[in-house]
């Protein structure tokens, strides 16, 4: 499976995005940048998914998006990936400033309620 930067680089433009290559997250959508992490080039499998994870995000805030979120991607590789490089941990925090700008993460933070909702109702039935 192709992951050189070049061949992302082609692909991302054709989708008239912007690439920028960055450590601080495994792969997000930005507007039209989209970003990834610059270590993922030595993981093809894995760049591969996460390059079409993120093409498929919308550039705005969407119920696609959390759909997206919610059942795509391996926990299990995108874990193995923020060990090897753990500023990628980022990734979990759902609000962060880009060019100036802030941005939240709406479907992690779904995600993360989801998750607190389950807990208090595991805790409570016990
Ligand atoms: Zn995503």
């Amino acid at each position: 499976m192709e992951c050189s930067k070049g061949y992302i680089e082609d692909i991302v433009s054709k989708k008239g995005l912007e690439l920028v290559w960055v450590d601080d997250c495994i792969g997000t959508r930005r507007k039209n940048y989209l970003c990834l992490n610059k270590h993922l080039l030595k993981y093809p499998v894995f760049c591969n998914s996460v390059l079409v994870h993120e093409l498929q995000h919308t550039s705005g805030y969407a119920l696609k998006d959390l759909a997206i979120d919610s059942f795509q991607g391996s926990l299990f590789k995108t874990f193995s990936f923020c060990i090897k490089h753990p500023k990628a941990f980022w990734s979990f925090i759902p609000i962060d400033k880009f060019k100036g700008e802030w941005y939240i993460d709406i479907s992690t933070i779904l995600i993360y309620l989801f998750i607190l909702l389950m807990l208090v109702v595991f805790i409570s039935v016990r």
